[in-house]
């Protein structure tokens, strides 16, 4: 047997006083104030992967500008990305769109109200699904989420590696299914994962003060530090890359400004708005590369910036160079690019998606993954 968790299913105790327990402490955050099926879906897809310190602000923001599922169906990618800034994984934030606009134009803007029904909506998956109609819909959907596998493997002192293989998320899940409270199923979903992250944290968890220690075996048999074991780790691909800041002072009729070329990305970070960036190939330098642009007329100015950055996406760990290029006055500025400058970056395998000139005192609206926002710290 995977999980030691007859006695979690024998005696059901414990959901009562972690019910009891969630009533008194549960944080108190917006969505939580009023129960609605537009907020918890956006709270959802907003928390994941995020911290609510981070969310809270982000989602109030969200709301007042888009308080309606109508609004985020027919909302631009400027604004939309305005208002994802900060939250990484813009992906999710296209999906919400396309999932309002689906509910919009194929259901007369009715939510679904059953999990099977959430589950066609395009973007949601099953975890997506249980919290909304659990929550909302009083369905007994069981969410399994980071912060729940850690109390369940705490409570059947679970401390094997199997616990990460697809039987191990399974047995998690079905006990879960079996123990959920059918009559408050949203709370006792949301009680899970509150413990998880507020008592039941990762490290130094406060045992003293947890309404089901009592029913916890890693906590009677000394083994919490040991419950959940780590995952095994991933294999991490090495990228390195090239960020381009290629900007240009412009004196218009309402004054002076700077801008820099940024592009709408396709393939990797796709959606995103940012800095131009180049893969480096096998055996070449930042520096072969800067040689390369220094050659051309283009640029008044050519630099390395002296500190890299180093970021990880899923499993990709990225490790980037950043390359200022001051365009020369002979340059002028157009929304289309100079056929011979696009040339150049082409011969550098640089080809840009949807170029776009962007100002530099609209940089941080404008370019918001936070690869971007790294990037722009270090060359502002
Ligand atoms: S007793 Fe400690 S380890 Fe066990 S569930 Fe409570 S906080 Fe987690």
């Amino acid at each position: 047997m995977l999980l030691n968790d007859q006695h979690l299913r024998n005696n059901r105790d414990w959901v009562t006083r972690l019910l009891n327990w969630y009533d008194l402490n549960k944080r108190d955050f917006p969505w939580r104030r009023k129960i609605s099926v537009y907020h918890t879906w956006i709270c959802e897809v907003m928390s994941q992967q995020t911290t609510m310190a981070v969310v809270v602000p982000r989602f109030e923001a969200f709301i007042e500008r888009l308080p309606t599922l109508a609004d985020l169906a027919t909302v631009g990618d400027d604004v939309l990305r305005e208002l994802w800034a900060g939250l990484g994984y813009y992906a999710r934030a296209r999906n919400l769109r396309a999932g309002a606009s689906y509910i919009v134009s194929q259901r007369g803007g009715e939510f679904p109200s059953s999990y099977e029904d959430w589950l066609k909506v395009p973007g949601v998956g099953p975890y997506t699904a249980s919290v909304i109609s659990s929550i909302c819909f009083l369905q007994p959907k069981a969410c399994v989420d980071g912060n729940v596998v850690r109390v369940v493997a705490r409570l059947a002192a679970c401390h094997g590696t199997e616990l990460w293989s697809d039987d191990g998320r399974t047995a998690i899940q079905n006990l879960v299914d079996t123990v959920i409270l059918k009559e408050r199923p949203g709370d006792f979903n949301q009680a899970m994962m509150e413990l998880g992250a507020t008592l039941c944290q990762k490290k130094s968890p406060d045992c003293g003060r947890c309404p089901v220690s009592s029913s916890c075996q890693a906590f009677a048999l000394s083994q919490v530090e040991q419950c959940p074991p780590n995952k095994p780790r991933k294999d991490f691909v090495d990228v390195e890359l090239l960020a381009l800041h290629l900007w240009r002072a412009s004196v218009e009729s309402h004054g002076y400004s700077e801008l820099f070329l940024a592009e709408r990305r396709s393939g990797f970070l796709a959606g995103t708005v940012g800095f131009p960036l180049l893969r480096c190939e096998p055996g070449k330098t930042p520096e072969n590369y800067l040689e390369q642009f220094s050659k051309s007329s283009f640029f008044r100015c050519v630099k390395l910036e002296k500190v890299k950055i180093s970021h990880t996406i899923t499993h990709h760990k990225l490790s980037l160079n950043v390359v200022t290029l001051e365009l020369g006055d002979s340059y002028t500025l157009h929304e289309a690019l100079d056929p011979s400058l696009v040339h150049l970056l082409n011969q550098l395998s640089i080809s840009l998606n949807r170029p776009l000139w962007v100002s530099k005192n609209h940089a941080s609206r404008s370019v918001a993954s936070s690869l971007d926002r790294k990037i722009w710290e270090k060359i502002s």
